[in-house]
């Protein structure tokens, strides 16, 4: 729970496919917790929802909130432009509402640079193994396989980022991924004991990268 009124800033991130958003979901359900709704330029997929999942806008929309410096971040990802805007952020903040962010590692270096009044917890997600992520990436169709491999390639660029991160955690299983990083967040912010083995993470990491 919050040590002063103000909420936190919990900070998600991930290569694709380790299972962020479910997880973001998961966290949204705990209470007092908001989810940030991004804009982005890309298009909605068929399941999403305009104004729940994202704001979705084209182009120039997307450039005159830039010029008009409305966004906290804002960063380029897979050809397309995802950015956070400011104002809803801080309100809910300063309501004593806690705000998630899945967001790419652009979007979290931004943020942790702009050393907001605000505590700030980084979460970097990562999947088992690259087999398991190459699988959650793949569909049948050869279309899916392209795109899964241009993944994992970016994977490979993605995953040098969890250094940057406050807290790397392994999706292996859905709900001990969800349970680590809900206890994490209760530790930062009662001072508590944290269950964090640094030098898994590190080999982790090699494994997934060698
Ligand atoms: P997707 O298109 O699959 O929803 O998201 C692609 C990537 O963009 C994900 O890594 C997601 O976390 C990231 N993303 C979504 N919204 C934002 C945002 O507002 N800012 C930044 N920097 N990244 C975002």
């Amino acid at each position: 729970m919050p040590i002063s009124n103000d909420g936190i800033m919990v900070i998600l991130s991930s290569p694709s496919g380790a299972g962020k958003t479910t997880l973001v979901n998961l966290l949204s359900n705990q209470d007092n917790f908001k989810v940030s709704i991004s804009h982005t330029t890309r298009q909605p997929r068929p399941k999403e929802v305009p104004n729940k999942d994202y704001y979705f806008v084209n182009n120039d929309e997307f450039k005159r909130l830039i010029k008009n410096e409305e966004f906290l971040e804002y960063a380029k990802v897979f050809d397309n432009y995802y950015g956070t805007t400011r104002t809803p952020v801080i309100n809910f903040l300063n309501e004593g509402k806690n705000v998630l962010f899945d967001i790419d590692w652009q979007g979290a270096d931004q943020i942790k640079n702009k050393k907001l009044d605000y505590k700030l917890i980084t979460f970097f997600i990562l999947p088992p193994s690259k087999e398991i992520l190459f699988k959650r990436l793949s569909n049948r169709d050869m279309k899916d396989k392209l795109i899964a491999e241009e993944r994992m390639q970016q994977f490979e660029r993605d995953v040098l980022h969890w250094i940057n991160y406050d807290y790397v955690v392994v999706n292996d299983e859905l709900n001990s991924c969800f349970t680590k990083i809900k206890n994490l967040i209760n530790a930062e912010l009662n001072n508590g004991s944290k269950d964090y083995d640094i030098d898994y993470i590190r080999s982790h990491v090699e494994k997934l990268t060698s």
